[in-house]
């Protein structure tokens, strides 16, 4: 027998009433009876004697079905108590605007139920006029209602699917999970994740669950409601990540020898969009400040007479079928949470192509919270857009920071000139996905779309912008507590003043008010000439930092650009908070980035900030490395053994002054190397065996067969198609500083996509000559 492995599900319905406490009074009765009543029922009753309970009950579990608020008028409730009945309910409604909101009252209260009370609620239940049982079946009918609507539609049809109990006789093989119960660790993987993913992997012979490559039945009205939430005129759920997603829409919009504006911050995705598609590449150059951040492109970039004047001067435009660009893909936000003024954008580049792509991986939420306004590509009410206005595309990891599970992405696409007609797109988005698709991946982008539609995208992303400022500040107060004693901390990367709107004054970060900095994005924009950001050229408004992606600086880099006598790198840091089980997103030379998602749990930062205040403490101290970063020092114990953490950052802040890496990565990535060949035709070569593996040494004048993208911070320095430029030019000597960097700080290693590691050594496939 196989024993169930899943939860039931219960209906839960809380009740909130301090007359619960007093059993023995008239309404403390009538309550109880109801509670009874419910139970009896098979309902799970929660109460709570107050207000403030009951907000803590509603805050901490969303699976409630239905909450009944005392509503009563009695000795001793005043004007305060229903002032805090009403803050419960806009509570409440603020994150969840359909769960039953049902009032017990009595005749009396009626005066007191203004129209937003009644517009708040639901129901009233008359607890002394109508019997107990009859009170229960509006609580359950008004339940049914609601459950009807809370799943968005592919949740719903897959529910229902699964209550089906059908025999299969198709792929599968697995038949719901049985088959793994045949063998030991079949079992085990079995029993990890409950038979619910089984029965839910069903295979595409289910009709009733709609086609995913032909978008149609519930999972064409997922798509249909996602492109709702989302702002888009259509939505297509991906299942391949937004790697897939972009070099879906990369492949559908660009031609074999057509011109394609490319920002150079781009995932690797759109470096295989480029081989997919035949189409020559012109990149548009990002900035890049002294802590090694890339920044934004700058907006004279995008005009029509420098890109003009790029294309004028490629190297490859013979290979050109046409003289104009066709597309533009740009990365909003960065890594770093730098966005731009996506109007502005769309303006600058849509003088130019008919056809933006906006990658916004890391940006999915941007639409549901005020303060992004502008920031990002579906904006507003996509019928409000003009035919004549650019077809716009955004790519978003659903994974990423909002809640989904890995691989889980959408494209969304506003149609206006020169769109792509849905059937033409569909071959391009079939070719990258699969003829089977995991039902539970479908499943889960659709809820991340669901948590997002209504009141709670902007309650959810409310408390993540709220958590991920309260840490900035706390950073920040303790980083002026230990300058006041002259001594060292950590800052977060962030405007150190903002200006209070009230007083027109600049208040520093530290002190200023925590409802400003999480509604004004006058406190997030990037303006000229700051020094906190230090990327020159920018105007005003045109790129804002997002609070929730927290860049730690540490101590050593002048505003200067030079770096100081002595400090402390990112990563020695970054291994310390790894040790003590805090995984940062990723760590530059001095920058450590911690992400705040929907997944955050209030207070998870105090972790952070306690780990952030013993590194301090066990810098101080030099304490031995032995005891600070024991695995370490077993991986390289004649390197670290006798060190302490100080020396361990003196060692590498020292390091990276005299190897003057920081400049190396600055001229790699700020010159652009020469293309020779077009990607797709370096990595035909490639892959024909028509190039070679070589060692970093041999690799001068040579044209990169695949792209050489060191990380961080993942950008690429070459192409393939592009010449890696004599031994001394700034590419090679940027990667044997990589490689000098590894052997110098063996667990330090970084990581160089496209390229192998032999005994610590790069090699990269160079084409044949
Ligand atoms: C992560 C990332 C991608 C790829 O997304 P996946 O969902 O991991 O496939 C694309 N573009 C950018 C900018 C990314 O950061």
């Amino acid at each position: 027998m196989l024993e169930r492995t899943i939860k039931l599900q219960k209906l839960e319905v809380l009740i909130i009433d301090e007359e619960l406490a007093v059993p023995k009074s008239v309404g403390g009765r009538a309550v109880r009876a109801l509670a009874d009543e419910l139970t009896s029922r098979d309902i799970e009753v929660v109460e709570a004697a107050s207000y403030h309970d009951g907000r803590s009950v509603f805050l901490s579990d969303a699976s409630i079905d239905a909450i009944l608020i005392d509503w009563t008028t009695r000795e001793g409730k005043d004007k305060k108590s229903r002032a805090e009945a009403l803050d419960l309910l806009r509570t409440i409604r603020s994150r969840n605007a359909t769960v039953p909101i049902m009032l017990m009252a009595d005749q009396a209260a009626r005066d007191d139920l203004t129209v937003e009370v009644m517009q708040l609620t639901d129901e009233y239940v008359w607890l002394h006029a109508d019997t107990i049982p009859f009170i229960a079946s509006r609580v359950m009918a008004a339940i049914q209602r609601y459950q009807r609507n809370i799943l968005p539609p592919f949740n719903r049809a897959l529910l229902s699917y699964m209550n089906l109990a059908e025999y299969s006789w198709a792929a599968p093989g697995h038949q719901g999970g049985v088959a793994f119960t045949k063998t030991p660790a079949g079992r085990i993987f079995f029993d990890f994740f409950g038979e619910n993913l089984f029965r839910a992997d069903t295979g595409i012979e289910r009709g009733g669950l709609g086609s995913l490559l032909e978008h149609s039945g519930p999972i064409g009205e997922a798509e249909a409601y996602a492109a709702r939430v989302f702002g888009a005129h259509r939505s297509y759920s991906g299942l391949t990540g937004t790697s897939g997603a972009n070099r879906t829409i990369f492949a559908a919009a660009v031609g074999d020898g057509q011109f394609a504006l490319c920002d150079r911050n781009c995932h690797k995705s759109i470096e295989q969009g480029l081989i997919l598609s035949g189409g020559i590449p012109a990149f548009l150059v990002p900035t890049r400040n002294r802590y090694g951040i890339i920044g934004p492109i700058l907006p004279e970039e995008f005009e029509p007479k420098a890109i003009r004047a790029k294309l004028a001067a490629h190297p490859l435009r013979s290979h050109a079928v046409k003289p104009d660009p066709v597309y533009a893909v740009v990365t909003n936000s960065t890594y770093d949470g730098l966005c731009y003024d996506s109007a502005h954008v769309e303006a600058l580049l849509g003088k130019t192509v008919d056809r933006i792509h906006l990658d916004e991986a890391w940006f999915g939420y941007a639409r549901f919270n005020p303060i992004y306004e502008n920031r990002f590509a579906m904006r507003g009410d996509p019928k409000a857009h003009k035919e004549s206005d650019p077809t716009v595309f955004s790519t978003q990891s659903t994974h990423k920071l909002l809640a989904a599970l890995s691989q889980s992405s959408y494209i969304h696409i506003r149609d206006g000139r020169n769109p792509i007609e849905h059937s033409r797109f569909n071959v391009s988005y079939m070719a990258q996905t699969t003829t089977s698709p995991l039902y539970a991946l479908i499943a889960s982008n659709e809820i991340g779309a669901s948590m997002m539609d209504g009141p709670s995208g902007k309650a959810l992303t409310d408390e993540v912008i709220e958590e991920a400022v309260s840490f900035r500040q706390t950073l920040a107060r303790a980083h002026r507590e230990f300058a006041r004693k002259k001594d060292w901390f950590f800052w977060p990367w962030n405007a150190p003043k903002v200006k209070d709107p009230k007083t027109g004054k600049n208040v520093t970060f530290a002190d200023a008010d925590l409802q400003q900095l999480i509604t004004d994005p006058e406190c997030w924009v990037l303006h000229p000439g700051e020094k906190w950001h230090g990327f020159d050229g920018l105007p005003d408004g045109w790129c804002m930092l997002d609070p929730i992606k927290v860049g730690i600086v540490c101590p050593g880099m002048g505003d200067d650009g030079e770096m100081q006598a002595s400090g402390i790198p990112a990563p020695v840091l970054s291994a310390y908070l790894h040790h003590f089980g805090n995984i940062p997103s990723r760590t530059t030379d001095h920058m450590v980035l911690c992400l705040f998602s929907i997944g955050i749990t209030k207070g998870k930062w105090g972790t952070l900030m306690s780990v952030l205040l013993d590194f301090k403490d066990d810098y101080d101290a030099n304490r031995p490395l032995v005891e600070c970063l024991p695995d370490l020092v077993a991986e390289a114990p004649r390197v670290y053994g006798g060190m302490g953490l100080r020396d361990l950052a003196d060692k590498m802040f020292r390091h990276m002054k005299e190897s003057r890496a920081g400049q190396l990565q600055a001229q790699a990535f700020c010159v652009l190397p020469e293309p020779q060949m077009l990607p797709r035709r370096a990595n035909g070569m490639l892959m024909a065996g028509e190039a070679e593996l070589l060692p970093v040494e041999e690799l001068a004048n040579r044209v990169a067969g695949v792209g050489i993208i060191p990380y961080p911070p993942g950008i690429p320095i070459v192409l393939p198609g592009e010449n890696f430029g004599p031994a001394d030019g700034p590419w090679l000597s940027y990667i044997r500083a990589l490689e000098d960097w590894g052997q110098t700080f063996p667990g330090f290693e970084k990581e160089v996509e496209g390229t192998v590691v032999v005994d610590g050594a790069y090699q990269a496939w160079a084409i044949k000559e």
